[in-house]
């Protein structure tokens, strides 16, 4: 299947921070046929092993499978949810969402309620309504009913967005952090059908709870060699310094200098940026300060990883919906592909 036509599977699919399930499933169907094995570990990372020849390096890829949400924390005896956030969000983001309650018997409709702005205070109306002071409303008539429909606490909630690819080169939709890596991950080992080293594809669970998956997948995988396949917030919107970001959507993969959890180790960013320069790949150099990836993880595994990230540049991430550049994911694919296939020259 195409690059973009994943990329709308896994948007559509929910997988809250600890909820991947759904996403996990998907990425097994996606992966199986460019792998010659396949496993779920004990945390339900998923794995899939591309072999190479002996004595070659080895090469871990992560895309992280979760997306930010909310979880049911109470239900009022009027039936509303209360929630806690899963993963970093400006709850500015939160109110009057609409948003998808996951029980275990179905996804029901919903919306983030808050007290009428009508009956605000002065002073209230000009603060940030706090999340702890927001609402999930399931149009229950009581905690009875609410429970009646099937909720109970723990049920992850995720935004109801839809996949739409608009624009020329553009798609509009949910949790692009991470499933566009997740789609750069299954493009890249398809590009992979020949190799010398061998190569594991890594769907990596709770990322955004601390890069948990990766940590432990790593330690399992062992490799020589990390790479994360993640996005980065742009700066091609209005009120963004160039100081802070010269990342844009639609010129190419970013590598990752630096980022609050990781120093790129001095070879992985040569052997990326050499890959790009000879196949003629556009990129970007990112030295951020806010956010991190899994290659964060990945470095501090064992007795030290090196390790790198391939960002794809998208806007709005950690909120209900982003932008993203399709051309983006298809150079990010093929700078991972390419770049696995020298990694002799370097490691
Ligand atoms: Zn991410």
């Amino acid at each position: 299947m195409s690059l973009g036509k994943n990329l709308e599977l896994l948007s559509n699919a929910n997988g809250v921070a600890g909820r991947e399930d759904e996403v996990r499933n998907l990425m097994v169907e996606l992966l199986k046929p460019y792998a010659d094995e396949i496993t779920v570990d004990r945390l339900e990372n998923v794995i899939a092993v591309k072999k190479g020849k002996k004595d070659t390096p080895k090469v871990m890829l992560a895309a992280h499978m979760d997306e930010v949400g909310l979880m049911v924390k109470t239900i009022t005896k009027d039936g509303f949810l209360q929630f806690t956030k899963m993963g970093g969000m400006d709850d500015r983001v939160l109110l009057a969402q609409k948003v998808k309650v996951l029980t275990e018997k179905a996804q029901l409709p919903a919306v983030v309620g808050s007290k009428p702005p009508h009956i605000q205070k002065e002073e209230e109306r000009k603060k940030v309504i706090q999340h702890d002071e927001l609402f999930i409303d399931i149009g229950a008539a009581s905690r009875e009913d609410a429970k009646a429909m099937g909720v109970k606490v723990g049920d992850p909630v995720a935004f109801d967005v839809n996949y739409v690819k608009t624009g020329k080169d553009t798609a509009l939709g949910k949790a692009f952090d991470d499933r566009a890596g997740c789609a750069v991950l299954i493009e890249t080992l398809k590009q992979l059908n020949h190799t010398n080293c061998t190569v594991c594809a890594v769907g990596t669970i709770q990322e955004e709870l601390g890069l948990r998956g990766a940590g432990t997948a790593a330690f399992g995988v062992d490799p020589d060699v990390g790479l994360a396949l993640d996005v980065t917030f742009t700066g091609d919107v209005p009120g963004v310094r160039e100081f802070d970001t010269t990342v844009k959507m639609g010129k190419g993969p970013a590598l990752t200098v630096t980022d609050s959890g990781l120093v790129t180790h001095p070879k992985i960013l040569r052997w990326l940026m050499d890959t790009a320069s000879q196949n003629g790949i556009e990129y970007q150099l990112e030295t951020g300060l806010m956010g991190t990836t899994d290659a964060a993880r990945m470095s501090l595994t064992r007795q030290g990883i090196p390790s790198g990230t391939i960002s794809i540049p998208a806007r709005y991430i950690h909120s209900p919906a982003g932008f993203i550049s399709i051309k983006d994911l298809e150079n990010s694919a093929k700078l991972a592909a390419l770049a696995v296939r020298k990694i002799q020259d370097y490691f």
